[in-house]
């Protein structure tokens, strides 16, 4: 799901005093991706991939090492906690 411009800016303003220097290689650049993401629970059934957690999360990758960092998008006041429909 693509962020607003109004979620972009408020991104921006959290991770400004949030981010400092990236935890595997100390150098401070970091990537904020455009999108929510989710992360489902794992299920090894193939013939039940539905159900489960499933965790909205806002992707922030290192420019330098790489290193990518998950923040949960309802706690980032992205998303109402509601459950989806
Ligand atoms: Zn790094």
């Amino acid at each position: 799901m693509p962020l607003t411009d109004q979620q972009r800016a408020r991104l921006l303003q959290i991770f400004q005093q949030k981010l400092s220097q990236c935890t595997v290689c100390q150098v401070d650049s970091w990537q904020i991706s455009d999108s929510i993401f989710t992360l489902q629970e794992f299920t090894n059934n193939p013939f039940f991939r539905k159900g489960g957690s499933v965790y909205p999360v806002v992707p922030v990758s290192c420019n330098n090492c790489g290193q990518v960092i998950f923040f949960n998008a309802i706690k980032l006041g992205l998303l109402d906690a509601q459950p989806l429909q």
